[in-house]
């Protein structure tokens, strides 16, 4: 159930139910977006035949802001996060709100919502949405020429329910997750293509998530890239058109160069994952999912363990580089962060 305000403990309640009470909220109409106001978070005012609800032309963004061992509040990689959802936006044909638009307004919903933000391992999930709200239903092959901008903000405690436990990944090797040329943006539509296999596998093979290989060839997961780990490699598939460009999975490899693990972006095929299994390690990045441990794969209704079927030690070596540089635990040697 959603609810509103500061609730207490809110990490301790599901992902992503409960909220800032405040939104940065800018409206796009004649060309340009309005000054941005902090609004109260409560529904919105839009149009039963808006563009959006009609034809799909909303996309969104998830990052973190983090409490360090300081007590100081900071983002993570916020430039990227406003980058791809400008990305997400042209190849929307949504209005693209400027850089320093964007930034401001996480910034500011951030900085009033500061004293929400939980201790380690909490943090304060952020999303952005850009949604098309054009009243036409005629407008099926024309861009919605408004559009309403807004950010919202929720404390958050683990994403997957039961802490730091090895996740069953069921692997999809007939359907992609989204069409090929839209697997960069991040939009509503992608996740809705992707539900309906997910949920059958939830139900008929009990795992968590849904590995997406058309043709045995390795994409991603629902909603998060996919790696694979031992003590010298780190390996994942190259940026293409086909999955969503994350920011942890570009942190986490350079953090695993650092640490002077070989990195290889490249092509993997169904069959390859399976031997890997053998020795190897697996795991899932994502803000939501940090680098959460692979333990069993399903693939053409077998079960595969991955490793010795616990979360590994590399996965959770580099789980804890990045989640040091978050709060500050260790030097942020990229310049990543940004204190609010
Ligand atoms: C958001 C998302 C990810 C993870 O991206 P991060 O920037 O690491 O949070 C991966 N896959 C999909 C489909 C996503 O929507």
């Amino acid at each position: 159930m959603a609810e509103s305000g500061p609730a207490d403990p809110a990490t301790t309640a599901p992902f992503g139910t409960v909220f800032a009470e405040r939104m940065a909220l800018s409206r796009f109409a004649d060309g340009a977006f309005s000054p941005p106001e902090l609004v109260p978070v409560a529904a919105l005012d839009l149009h039963p035949a808006a563009h959006a609800l009609h034809y799909g032309s909303a996309c969104f963004e998830g990052m973190k802001a983090h409490r360090g061992v300081d007590g100081k509040v900071r983002l993570f990689r916020v430039d990227r996060h406003v980058e791809r959802m400008r990305v997400s936006a042209r190849l929307l044909h949504l209005p693209v709100p400027g850089t320093d638009l964007l930034h401001d307004m996480i910034r500011d919903t951030v900085a009033d919502a500061r004293d929400l933000v939980p201790d380690p391992p909490g943090s304060l999930y952020i999303r952005p949405v850009l949604l098309g709200t054009e009243p036409n239903v005629g407008a099926a092959a024309a861009p919605s020429r408004t559009a309403l901008l807004y950010i919202l903000t929720s404390p958050v405690g683990d994403y997957f329910s039961g802490g730091i436990r090895p996740l069953k990944v069921a692997v999809e090797t007939e359907h992609p997750r989204t069409t090929p040329q839209f697997g960069r943006v991040k939009s509503g539509a992608n996740y809705v293509m992707a539900l309906g296999i997910t949920l059958a596998a939830k139900q008929e093979l009990g795992v968590d998530q849904v590995l997406f290989a058309p043709g045995g060839d390795v994409q991603e997961t629902g909603a998060s890239n996919f790696l694979l780990l031992d003590d010298e490699r780190v390996i994942t598939r190259g940026l293409d058109d086909s999955f969503l460009h994350g920011v942890t999975r570009d942190s986490v490899l350079r953090l695993a160069g650092d640490l002077g693990y070989e990195v290889e972006e490249r092509d993997l095929s169904v069959d390859e994952l399976v031997g890997w299994a053998e020795h190897g390690e697996a795991a899932l990045s994502g803000t939501a999912a940090i680098l959460s441990g692979v333990g069993a794969l399903v693939v053409d209704g077998r079960e595969v363990t991955v490793g010795d079927g616990a979360v590994g030690p590399n996965t959770l070596r580099l789980r804890r580089a990045l989640t040091d540089v978050q709060t500050a635990a260790a030097p942020d040697d990229h310049g990543w962060t940004e204190p609010v």
